[in-house]
């Protein structure tokens, strides 16, 4: 599994706290060559069963096709080209409407199969708190383009939890969203990131954020909603038509091998996680050696978050019985099939349950 992160914005989001840079002249030309520099000295890193790329950043869709081009050229000299299993790109959809369907195309050229859209919220009063670039109408034509241009694999971005969202605001976008019949959805809580504009505003005291209560309101009427539409719910953070579940990130959480290439991109193998700085021009590896106590702990926890769960010989031989014992009988989590789960009306309080059993 490839990540590549493209570490460029046109601007910045209110709640962002990746690391990202404000475009420049020249800046993609160059960061692609320094792709392929990065390529060629860890080519012996990349291993693993699973034959996917995910171009994340940052914003992927600003990178125009020739340096994506150049990319997969220096990827494929090492034996790593496509075609990928899936390949995806996250796109802004200003980038879509500005670019329009040929753009799209040349990404299904160069062996893109999978899109996801940043679309975040479909009330523009929010997108324009979040200093989004795009508005609903240019959501719902993004959508349209990438379909245009042959997309069958479509992915929408969400994000809930915003502080002062309303229940009807938040039920408009999830049907919004859906109506538009993605192939996946990810919804994730608006965290606050040290860093972003957003914990400026918390501290200034201009912003207030969303109650435990309403943020838990949002997610099940998420839940249920994408329920209806028959998604399912296979991550706590993620909604697929069945067969379209993310192969990359479902390999993130069975801990499969992967490489990360660009600044602030984290890699894994085995034992070893590493991660390149987060300067760009001269980034470079740093590494942490995992002991067998914190794989462990990491497996458990990134199993718990799929609605595959854990098996139940291992949870068992990994933690205390009866607190397992406990949480079953309060509902926390259920056993079938020689799995321990963590039940959908529970994902919302993923972490105390999986805190309480590490
Ligand atoms: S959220 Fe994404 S698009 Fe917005 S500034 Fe951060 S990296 Fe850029």
């Amino acid at each position: 599994m490839i990540y590549l992160h493209i570490p460029f914005c046109k601007s910045f989001c209110t709640y962002c706290g990746f690391y990202s840079e404000i475009e420049t002249p020249g800046c993609y030309a160059k960061y692609a060559d320094e792709i392929c520099a990065e390529i060629k000295t860890r080519r012996s890193e990349f291993r693993g069963s699973l034959k996917t790329l995910y171009c994340g950043g940052g914003t992927p869709s600003l990178l125009p096709l020739n340096a994506l081009a150049k990319i997969l050229l220096a990827l494929g000299e090492i034996g790593q080209g496509g075609p990928y299993e899936e390949f995806t790109m996250e796109v802004n959809p200003d980038d879509i409407v500005e670019k329009g369907v040929d753009y799209v195309k040349g990404l299904i050229s160069l062996g893109v199969n999978r899109i996801s859209i940043g679309v975040q919220s479909f009330d523009d009063d929010l997108l324009k708190f979040m200093n989004r670039r795009h508005d609903a109408a240019k959501a719902e034509k993004a959508v349209d383009i990438v379909r245009e241009a042959g997309i069958t694999n479509l992915s929408l971005d969400l994000i809930f939890g915003v502080g002062g969202m309303t229940a009807d605001s938040w039920k408009d976008t999830v049907k919004k969203a859906l109506d538009l019949h993605p192939e996946h959805i990810s919804c994730y809580q608006l965290s606050i990131d040290e860093g972003s504009h957003l914990a400026q505003l918390i501290s200034d005291g201009l912003y207030t954020e969303a109650s435990e209560e309403d943020c838990r309101e949002q997610y099940d009427l998420l839940c249920e909603l994408c329920r209806e539409r028959g998604f399912h719910h296979y991550e706590i953070s993620n909604f697929a038509l069945p067969g379209k579940e993310a192969l990359h990130n479902s390999g993130y959480w069975s801990r499969e091998p992967y490489v990360g290439l660009g600044p602030g991109a984290h890699s894994l193998s085995g034992a070893t996680r590493s991660w390149n700085t987060r300067t760009l021009n001269e980034y470079s590896p740093e590494f942490e050696y995992l002991g067998e106590e914190e794989v462990r702990l990491e497996s458990i926890m990134l199993s718990l978050r799929t609605d595959r769960g854990i098996s139940a010989e291992v949870l068992r031989k990994q933690c205390d019985p009866e607190t397992i014992e406990r949480l079953v009988s309060e509902g926390a989590l259920s056993l079938s099939g020689g799995r321990y789960r963590i039940p959908e009306d529970h994902f919302f309080v993923s972490d105390e349950i999986i805190r309480e059993l590490i």
